[in-house]
């Protein structure tokens, strides 16, 4: 019975012949071109069969159906990779894209995007240039280094460092080191990778200079440290003197190489957590160091390479160096960033920043002035308090600082936190909050003017329809 009945269906499903001709006597349809409807068109009735198969109940008119290749064709053209408000707290938050781009920054990706620009031309001379050359007098001016190069993201700057200078080499590290960050990049497998082989010397809380000095030995290519990113070794700990261990490299002729990985370009400090800056790697005698892009230097995603020119121009000639080139719009983004650093004030200029400076005055006034916004909340049973809050660096920077900040902390009435921040985050623009006991909140300090308007709106809209 029930199988006469799915066979009944299926044989009133309007032929796709039909559908097109219908199709194209519809505004809204007409304008798509031929093939593309037919072929939605086709899928739409695909779909309805297999429903009709599996025992749903569909609706299989002409107009149903057409509605439904109406909605194919919106869904496609909404962009998958759109802007999200983060109300997190985290600054470099990796799954939310990192460092916003500063408005200088901005400008100059907007400027080489749908034109032509002298990527690799040498205006002067009328030749082939460099697609380095843009960026390298900047980053050399700015920290110090020698020469400077740049490829696609830390990562691969690391692996091109250690295949460059120390392929089928010795390389020395600290086990205290030895670090692992998201996105499953660990030293010891990044080393191996680049042909080099890991020495391991010291314990996990304490390393000395002696325990590198007896791990020299004539197959030795390059002592590595790694920033240790996103955790601290605290405590009974010792690690030796940067100067010390340069003077060690120096005597042995071997280059000292750092993986600063969030690499800061100006002096940082937070709740007495500290980032060393890359000057300081430099100058106390680092030859090589290696930082990403889009962390603490608050630019596009990126690997800088900076340090002694000897070793440098060893690795311009390295064959991986063409794998991992950084696009030109990356380039146009860091060096807008760049500019902001030799010709603003980067704290003021740069959004990350400007982000980890902010003031507990001006967190305090942002997070009142979206708590103000949404007061009208608490007539229909919502909680809305303004909270001491604690965010983070992120991106594997202080990891120990506790930034305290401000926001808003909103329990929404009859429902639960956890259906508010659905609602939140399954929207066009996403609000990307965190909950915490039956609270959803809202850190402010990753906020703009407008998220703060847009967020009091957006909530204002979501409780009227909850409430309903
Ligand atoms: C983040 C990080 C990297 C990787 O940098 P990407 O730019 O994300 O590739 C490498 N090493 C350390 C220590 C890091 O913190």
């Amino acid at each position: 019975m029930d199988r006469e009945l799915t066979k009944e269906r299926l044989r009133s499903l309007p032929a796709i012949d039909r559908l097109v001709a219908a199709a194209g006597c519809k505004n809204d349809l007409q304008q798509f071109p031929y093939p593309l409807l037919v072929e939605k068109i086709r899928q739409v009735v695909d779909e309805a069969r297999q429903k009709i198969q599996q025992g749903e109940v569909v609706d299989i008119s002409v107009p149903a159906l057409l509605t439904d290749v109406l909605l194919k064709f919106e869904a496609a053209a909404k962009p998958s990779l759109r802007t999200v408000i983060n109300a997190t707290g985290v600054v470099l938050h990796t799954n939310l894209g990192r460092a916003p781009l500063s408005i200088r920054a901005k400008s100059m990706v907007e400027k080489v995007l749908t034109g032509y620009c002298n990527l690799e031309y040498n205006i002067a001379s009328g030749e082939r240039g460099s697609r380095y050359s843009h960026i390298v007098k900047r980053l050399c001016t700015i920290t110090g280094a020698e020469d400077a190069l740049v490829v696609n993201n830390n990562a691969a700057a690391v692996l091109l460092v250690l295949s460059g200078l120390a392929k089928g080499k010795e390389v020395i590290v600290s086990r205290g080191e030895l670090v692992e960050i998201g996105g499953a990049f660990r030293v010891p497998d990044v080393l191996r990778q680049s042909g080099a082989q890991l020495i391991e010397v010291g314990t996990t809380n304490k390393t000395h200079l002696y325990d590198y000095e007896q791990a020299i030995s004539l197959n030795t290519g390059a002592i590595l440290k790694v920033h240790t990113s996103n955790y601290k070794i605290v405590g009974f700990t010792a690690q030796p003197d940067s100067k010390e261990l340069s003077l060690l490299a120096r005597r042995h002729n071997l280059p000292l190489i750092e993986d600063l990985g969030s690499g800061t370009l100006v002096p940082l400090s937070f709740g007495g957590d500290r980032e060393p800056s890359v000057q300081e790697s430099l100058a106390v005698g680092f030859d090589i160091v290696t930082f990403s892009g889009d962390k603490l230097m608050g630019g596009s995603q990126g690997g800088i390479i900076a340090g002694k020119a000897e070793y440098i121009g060893r690795l311009k000639k390295h064959p991986l160096l063409r794998a991992i080139r950084i696009d030109k719009l990356s380039l146009a983004a860091l060096e807008g960033t760049l500019m902001d650093y030799q010709l603003g004030n980067p704290v003021c200029d740069v959004p990350v920043l400007n982000m980890l400076h902010r003031t507990q005055e001006e967190l305090y006034d942002r997070a009142k002035r979206l708590a103000d916004k949404i007061r009208p909340l608490a007539d229909t049973g919502w909680n809305i308090s303004i909270n001491q809050l604690v965010s983070q660096a992120g991106g594997g920077a202080l990891p120990t600082a506790a930034l305290p900040s401000y926001g808003v902390a909103v329990t929404p009435g009859r429902y639960s936190a956890a259906a508010l921040e659905t609602q939140l985050r399954v929207r066009e623009n996403p609000i990307i909050v965190r909950v915490q006991e039956e609270k959803v909140i809202f850190d402010v300090r990753c906020m703009t003017d407008s998220d703060l308007d847009e967020t009091a709106k957006i909530l204002l809209e979501i409780s009227k329809s909850m409430d309903q």
